[in-house]
């Protein structure tokens, strides 16, 4: 472990998108009760698609705040709204009670090669954003600044047009305000490990937090690897393809991205990000294969974004 790392257990937090429908809705309540008894230290919530989604994401932090004991990091996308769109709903978002916001610029609509006219470029200028918007509320966010995170590459972004690129990128970002990072998915521990090595070599001081995602079969493998423009695990890929049940299938995706996990918690990483696909039952069996127990819930009636400060500090 690194002098950055070594003073706190290791964070744990999860993401969760809004449900599609009501059928959704109702087993997402489910996965957060499953998800709540792990007590993460936050639960992201991804933010993009249409208007009707976009209020649906704002919905389920609005939930979370109201019937749960867990801290929502909201995502907020700089693709699909202005500027003054953003900043009235920094506003919101605070307002009703939120603490972290992950600040990201979103995936371009196919076929666009940059942001909307009136949106802003890049993820660091919401990160200028959201401090601004925070400055002018400084009364009233007695309980301390808020968390930004912020997306880190442990293979090259899509459209940059290197890796090192991508690290001057993440450098930015902290410069502009953000106090941690939670990586795209990957397949490979050592990526994760020259991710956080090239980091520290250009000055990034952050967190890096690994985001890993338990895949249990070959369809999400295809899909996840696509939508973040990478080759799927070929091992991984020849597992699931090889296995003859769900539960099989299951068990691959826990055991590989447990053994990720560890391998990142091995090289210094500092917590553990879940994608759960709105699927609590792999996301907490690789959480209890690690051994994991999570700092959120003990006082997290009114509190502020504690624990992603502390993994700033
Ligand atoms: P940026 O950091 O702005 O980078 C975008 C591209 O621009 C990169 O290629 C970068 O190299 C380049 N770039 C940045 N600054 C400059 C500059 N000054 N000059 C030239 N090039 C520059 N997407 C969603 O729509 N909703 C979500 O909820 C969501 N959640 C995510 C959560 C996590 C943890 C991660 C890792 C990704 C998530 N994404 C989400 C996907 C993300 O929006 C995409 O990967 C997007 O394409 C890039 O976002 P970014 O914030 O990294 O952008």
């Amino acid at each position: 472990m690194t002098d950055l790392q070594a003073s706190t257990a290791p964070s744990l937090s999860y993401e969760l998108y809004p449900p599609r429908n009501e059928a959704a809705a109702g087993s997402l309540v489910e996965t957060i009760a499953a998800l709540e008894a792990t007590a993460p230290d936050y639960v992201s919530v991804t933010y993009n698609g249409s208007p009707a989604r976009r209020r649906a994401s704002v919905e389920l932090i609005g939930h979370l705040i109201e019937h749960t004991r867990l801290r929502p990091l909201a995502h907020l996308t700089c693709v699909g709204e202005s500027r003054a769109s953003l900043d009235r709903l920094v506003n919101h978002l605070v307002a009703l009670g939120v603490r972290g916001v992950l600040a990201l610029r979103g995936d371009l609509p196919p076929g666009h090669d940059a942001v909307g006219p009136g949106e802003l470029p890049f993820a660091r200028y919401l990160v200028e954003l959201i401090r601004e918007v925070e400055a002018r509320r400084s009364a009233s966010l007695a309980a301390g600044r808020l968390a930004i995170g912020v997306a880190a590459y442990p293979t090259r972004h899509p459209e940059s047009p290197s890796f090192q690129h991508d690290v001057e990128v993440l450098l930015a970002k902290e410069r502009a305000g953000a106090n941690f990072a939670i990586t795209q998915i990957f397949f490979d521990a050592a990526e994760y490990a020259h991710l956080v090595a090239a980091a520290r070599a250009a000055g990034v001081r952050i967190p890096i937090v690994p985001g890993i995602m338990p895949v249990n079969s070959v369809r999400r493998l295809t899909r996840l690897a696509e939508l973040a423009g990478l080759a799927p695990d070929a091992a991984l890929l020849a597992r699931l393809e090889r296995a003859s049940t769900d539960a099989e299938r299951r068990r691959i995706g826990i055991d590989h991205a447990a053994a990720l996990a560890h391998e990142a918690f091995v090289a210094g990483a500092p917590g553990l990000h879940l994608y759960t696909f709105n699927d609590a039952v792999d996301s907490v069996a690789v959480v209890d294969q690690l051994g994991l127990t999570g700092a959120g819930t003990a006082d997290a009636a009114g509190a502020d974004f504690g624990d992603a400060n502390a993994l700033a500090s």
